[in-house]
């Protein structure tokens, strides 16, 4: 999240929810002067402890072996979805966190670790306190390019994403999830790495069938529940899209609080305990999630 490139591309990408500048924004790019406040809010949401329109769900998660596969574009993405992956974690399900890119560009001030393989290394051992902190499985890292070297050209950028899809496909297979999770559409930020994990992962899933019934869930923030004056725009969705509604407990949080410290390439341990006090207050905690493509009735008409 916390972190400034040093490297924009030149390529576009898309509609961005704030000034589309890589350099002063994002997950990966948002500068120091909004950082505090914005990193308080986007935890804030993407934990789901926001004014809770959650009710118990009306259908309840069958038990038994069950597979959950997270998959998000740079080490310490998880943290949107961390509560969810401990709980389940701690249900006894096999929880698996890909993480696409190597965050080689996400500098900081506060770490001083020039942009690189340097700090590749560095948030790859990041990723792995993460996951050992959420109870999950070890990440699985694709090492893929941050920013998919789109500054180089299309040849490069496509070769990224045709190695980003062979391995999403080639997790499917090996692992067998029952649920994925990812980005919406939106990659909350816009950020063109987070959005192009979104495409290709609903690209892979929608592919085929995988022998099994398999649940694509993407996160999202419900429309209404940013504050006033945040310093930035994220993208939202209406929360009428949104019918899966996580409940995360004190002990969820607790361990996604432990998981946001090993990331100190991007964190100020101040910056995390502000952020814990400030959720700790509202702990009426639910993650959102819209349910991603799925098979449905057939039919003759678009209406
Ligand atoms: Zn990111």
């Amino acid at each position: 999240m916390n972190r400034v490139h040093d490297k924009p591309p030149s390529v576009t990408a898309g509609k961005n929810y704030s000034a589309p500048n890589p350099k002063s924004i994002t997950f990966e790019g948002y500068t120091r002067r909004m950082s505090t406040a914005f990193l308080r809010i986007l935890v804030f949401l993407s934990l789901g402890l926001i004014s809770s329109q959650c009710s118990k769900p009306e259908v309840q998660s069958p038990t038994g072996p069950r597979t959950l596969l997270a998959i998000f574009a740079h080490p310490d993405d998880e943290a949107t979805v961390s509560p969810v992956l401990a709980k389940y974690a701690a249900e006894g399900v096999t929880v698996y966190l890909a993480i696409a890119t190597d965050g080689r560009y996400g500098i900081t001030e506060h770490a001083k670790i020039p942009a690189g393989d340097s700090l590749a290394a560095v948030r790859a051992e990041e990723a792995k306190c993460a996951a050992e902190k959420l109870g999950i499985q070890p990440p699985v890292l694709f090492g893929l390019h941050d920013q998919l070297k789109m500054g180089e050209g299309f040849g490069p950028l496509h070769e990224q994403l045709n190695t980003m899809r062979d391995k999403v496909k080639e997790l499917f297979n090996t692992l067998q999830p029952d649920v994925v999770i990812t980005w919406d559409a939106s990659g909350w930020t816009g950020h063109h790495d987070h959005r192009l994990v979104h495409a290709i992962v609903t690209d892979v899933f929608q592919s085929q069938s995988w022998g099994k019934p398999v649940q694509l869930y993407y996160s999202a923030i419900p429309t209404g529940n940013l504050p006033a004056d945040s310093p930035m725009q994220l993208a939202t969705t209406d929360s009428s899209y949104l019918p899966v509604r996580i409940p995360v407990s004190d002990t969820d949080y607790e361990k996604a609080r432990e998981s946001w410290h090993c990331h100190k390439s991007q964190y100020t341990p101040e910056t995390i305990e502000g952020m814990h006090q400030l959720i700790k207050g509202s702990l009426k905690g639910t993650a959102y999630f819209m349910p991603g493509a799925h098979a449905s009735t057939k039919k003759n008409s678009l209406f």
